[in-house]
């Protein structure tokens, strides 16, 4: 087993639900975005994190980094709680830690500010961390430049200038400027063209292989996540359902969410055929999760105990642990 770079564990995060009235605020209950879940990264790998929208994936990746404040749980980089650290550390010691985790947001048109050049785009970290001597801005910038596919003359132009597939490419500069160690890639791909998606998940696993650099990709597209991923959790309704190694997770899922949710991959062969699973129902809301089992509701094997207690994740096999309480007969 790869050596842990990040490890999650019993992580909370509920964000406030408040009714108005003419002069008062009266709080009515709590969005249950992420409820005990854990997880870890291991050196230079990549974890897939999967889900419908509004499972908690997002708020994962930002309490994971601290833009989000926790309720409780523990997020542990290198073994040292970041959100302590960030807390009580000398300001050089916090630095280095914001250095070595970075994030790659989904949208490449909102990320960049469209005022900057590309190379003051890319150099801002260069001004925050100051890890670089002002003389070396330029060659740096140009090399970050040609590790994501761009020439150097782009550095002297403006974000408006380029496709949404460039654009990736240089948000994905500015996060490699501060030479981070992790980075969380929340929906990377899903704004750009399927043709440009490739070249993005492509450029993605290239920079692992050369800098051994580990990633918490959160994605709802299960193709491009088998791609890219090592190892792979399936989010619902705040918790964590099921996670293995990717190969193990789409051969052989022992949780029925996580088949539903892989019968409805398209498989790039006429002569395969599946059965799509068609779950009934919305996702409830997380304000007021179901009980025992969130997933009962919509389950097509749910029984009494779903109702009434909830699965454990629990290690089933190698590295796969899995939230279900008839996971054995799935095996
Ligand atoms: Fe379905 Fe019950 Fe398993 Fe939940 S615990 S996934 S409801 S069978």
């Amino acid at each position: 087993m790869v050596e842990p770079l990040l490890q999650v564990k019993d992580l909370v995060k509920y964000f406030p639900v408040y009714q108005r009235g003419i002069l008062t605020r009266k709080k009515v209950g709590d969005v249950h975005a992420i409820d005990k879940i854990s997880f870890r990264v291991g050196k230079g790998e990549t974890l897939g994190l999967v889900g419908e929208s509004g499972c908690g994936k997002t708020t994962t990746g930002k309490v994971v980094l601290e833009l989000e404040q926790k309720d409780s749980g523990e997020v542990l980089f290198e073994g040292k709680d970041v959100h302590e650290e960030l807390r009580r550390a000398p300001r050089a010691e916090k630095l280095a830690l914001r250095r070595n985790m970075q994030m790659v947001f989904q949208n490449p048109y909102g990320s960049l500010d469209p005022r900057m050049t590309v190379f003051d785009i890319i150099s801002e970290p260069f001004v925050i961390h100051k890890h670089i001597p002002r003389d070396e801005w330029q060659p740096r910038v140009y090399s970050l430049l040609k590790m994501v596919g761009l020439e150097e003359y782009h550095a002297e132009r403006y974000p408006h200038e380029f496709s949404g597939g460039q654009r990736q490419r240089i948000s994905i500069a500015r996060a490699l400027a501060t030479e981070p160690k992790f980075i969380v890639a929340d929906e990377p791909v899903s704004s750009l063209d399927v043709s440009i998606r490739a070249q993005i998940l492509n450029l993605l696993e290239d920079l692992q292989k050369r800098t051994g650099i580990s990633f918490l990709y959160i994605s709802h597209d299960l193709s491009s996540v088998r791609q890219v991923s090592q190892h792979v959790a399936v989010m619902y309704l705040g918790k964590i359902f099921e996670y293995a190694p990717v190969n193990q997770l789409f051969d052989k899922p022992l949780n029925p969410y996580t088949m539903a949710l892989l019968s409805a991959v398209p498989i790039p062969d006429p002569e395969t055929k599946t059965k799509r699973i068609i779950l009934p129902g919305d996702v409830p809301s997380p304000v007021n999760p179901p009980s025992g089992c969130r997933f009962h509701p919509r389950c097509p094997y749910a029984a009494d105990i779903c109702r009434a207690e909830e699965p454990p994740l629990r290690e089933l096999g190698s590295d796969h642990l899995v939230a279900c309480h008839f996971a054995e007969k799935f095996a």
